[in-house]
């Protein structure tokens, strides 16, 4: 084994164990919540080391870098999550990689990410991005939609041709009410989760909780947590 890949073992076991702990202060079953590794700003061979190592989900938030990684590992038994702020341009790239896009946050969205769906001949899972911290606007300052809004969206995602609503995903707030209060932040979004489900109850995945916050989400019931940094190493620059 190289160097890296005993490394990324080494830090995979040790967030197997912060997830295992947490489900089991949690009184939950360790099957009931997903790990996806964020390999964002990291190269297509850590993906494929992580791959050996029995990772089965993968999550990037750059189109520019993840469609070259995600063709570079296209042999490899992986589903790809795409988690960032997604423009309506890049839409058909990324539906050419992604199983399920995390960021669906408003109808124009909606539409492109149908249409290139439709277009590619693909089904492509979405999950609203949930803004806890939604001013006036209805929106949060980093994506996602207002708790107000999740359910025109939903009826629009469940509607739209080559589309499946899977469910919810939100990154705890900085600001606002929630700010360094993670756990609350999760609560909220499984009751918005449990509200969704009553008019779609197929559209069950929870996606949150990071490297630094993955016990709270696990705690408030999340299906899928994003790990980065506690598996990779600490990003340089931009991620
Ligand atoms: C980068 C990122 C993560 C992972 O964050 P870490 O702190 O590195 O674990 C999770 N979710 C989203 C949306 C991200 O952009």
């Amino acid at each position: 084994m190289t160097d890296r890949k005993s490394e990324l073992a080494t830090n995979l076991a040790n967030v197997e164990q912060r997830i295992e702990a947490a489900c089991v202060a949690a009184g939950r079953k360790r099957e009931e919540v997903t790990l996806i590794v964020v390999t964002k700003t990291y190269p297509a061979s850590d993906v494929r080391a992580l791959a050996e190592l029995g990772v089965r989900h993968v999550a990037e938030n750059r189109d520019q870098d993840a469609a070259p990684k995600a063709a570079a590992c296209a042999d490899l038994p992986l589903s790809w999550h795409f988690v960032g702020q997604l423009q309506t341009n890049k839409v058909r790239s990324v539906v050419g990689y992604a199983d399920v896009v995390q960021s669906v946050d408003r109808p124009k969205l909606v539409t492109a990410l149908s249409a290139a769906a439709v277009r590619a001949g693909r089904e492509v899972g979405c999950l609203l991005q949930v803004a806890l911290d939604a001013g006036v606007s209805g929106r949060g300052e980093r994506g996602g939609v207002g708790p107000g809004g999740i359910e025109e969206l939903a009826g629009l995602v469940a509607d739209a041709p080559g589309l499946r609503l899977d469910g919810l995903m939100t990154v705890a707030p900085l600001t606002g009410e929630y700010a360094g209060r993670q756990q609350a932040a999760f609560e909220r979004l499984m009751d918005l989760s449990t509200a969704l489900r009553v008019a779609h109850p197929a559209a069950n995945m929870v996606s949150a909780g990071m490297s630094a916050d993955l016990e709270q989400a696990v705690a408030a019931g999340a299906t899928h947590v994003r790990v980065g940094t506690a598996v990779l190493g600490v990003r340089r620059g931009l991620g």
